[in-house]
């Protein structure tokens, strides 16, 4: 299905911003004085949407699930006093209901939501007749049939301002951020919605602050719209996501950092070099492709050479020696092997796959 999307110039939300476009605010409305006082201090940043949960969805009972509708109004004020716009999640019919009553200016779907269909779709449903901004996070799942089919649901129902925010996914075990960022997932829905908003929230795959530069960099390399940041007047004090949130002015220093990047040039130089540069990926990538045809056909003959002496496809000890191999050879060429892991096993599956089909065919 294609998206009709509306241009994010005409949203009415970003004006007076330059690239990159920056949401930020905390993780949870806390208090009147800690949501003010945080968005005062970002404004003067120049940033002018606020973002701010009011219903939290967290991951055990008896936590702090934030302060609801209670904390409309200190959002209201913030944009009566300061001119911010202000953004919130919402994540059932009754958060859709209150938000839209108060007329919060964006709505945010968090990754727990935009992973359940029927929630999603009762959202979407409830905000059918209205154009109020959606931005949908990544479901905690890398898959991005999901993630485009929440876009969907809120499309068919009318919605024409939507976004998407990268948060990363959830992995078990140990990593070095929270959330694995899975940078394919964003590429490819950027692939397949060339002018989609795309927002970055470092925060939420970072886990820890330190992080936080390093993956907002990352995102401004890959040519992301934005960022979505969680930013607390006293981060030490928060009632949630305290590890990952950072001040106001430290918010300022991770901007004025940033090295953004423009998506084209009109300079001559520059676009004969990358020209000839790219023709040579290009030659570069035809060879690989004839060796993977050639190493295919090997294997095919192998495949049949097995069969003819009924020897079963799978070599342990073989397949072992050719991992060494890769490895320590790939390694001194430079190559990541975790890289080398993945491209080697999908090779070897591809050849077990068509050694399969030849053993199980008719001819002798
Ligand atoms: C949030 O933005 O505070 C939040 C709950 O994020 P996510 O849905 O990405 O976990
Ligand atoms: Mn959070």
């Amino acid at each position: 299905m294609k998206l009709e999307l509306q241009e994010v110039e005409e949203w009415g939300l970003f004006e007076n911003t330059t690239h990159p476009l920056v949401i930020a605010g905390p993780c949870s409305a806390e208090s009147e004085e800690q949501i003010f006082r945080t968005a005062y201090d970002l404004k003067c940043l120049g940033i002018n949407v606020l973002r701010a949960g009011l219903w939290k969805p967290r991951t055990r009972p008896n936590c702090f699930e934030g302060v609801g509708e209670a904390g409309l109004p200190w959002l209201l004020r913030v944009r009566g006093e300061l001119g911010m716009k202000i953004s919130t999640e919402v994540a059932n019919i009754h958060h859709v209901h209150e938000a839209l009553k108060a007329g919060v200016d964006m709505l945010w779907i968090g990754a727990r939501t935009s992973a359940n269909p029927f929630a999603m779709q009762e959202i979407a449903d409830a905000l059918q007749g209205t154009d109020v901004p959606v931005l949908v996070k990544n479901p905690i799942n890398p898959d991005v049939e999901l993630w485009i089919g929440a876009l969907e649901r809120l499309n068919m129902a009318g919605l024409k301002k939507l976004g998407v925010i990268h948060r990363g996914f959830s992995a078990y075990g140990k990593h070095k951020y929270r959330n694995v960022p899975q940078w394919q997932l964003p590429i490819e829905i950027r692939r397949r919605y060339p002018g989609i908003l795309m927002l970055c929230d470092p925060s939420h795959i970072a886990g820890q602050r330190i992080y936080i530069p390093e993956i907002a960099q990352q995102a401004m390399d890959l040519g992301f719209d934005g960022l979505i940041i969680e930013s607390h007047i006293c981060p030490e004090t928060a009632l949630s996501d305290a590890a990952q949130q950072l001040t106001p002015v430290n918010v300022g220093k991770l901007l004025r950092k940033l090295v953004i990047r423009n998506d084209h040039t009109e300079n001559i130089e520059y676009k004969e070099n990358i020209d000839e540069l790219r023709a040579r990926i290009d030659v570069i990538d035809s060879e690989l492709l004839d060796l993977l045809a050639l190493r295919m056909k090997v294997s095919d003959e192998i495949g049949k050479y097995k069969k003819q002496n009924n020897i079963t496809i799978l070599q342990a000890g073989r397949w072992e020696k050719i991992l060494e191999k890769v490895f320590s050879y790939g390694d001194k060429q430079g190559l990541d092997i975790e890289f080398l892991e993945k491209i080697f096993k999908a090779i070897h599956q591809a050849s077990i796959d068509r050694q399969s089909s030849i053993m199980q065919s008719e001819k002798k």
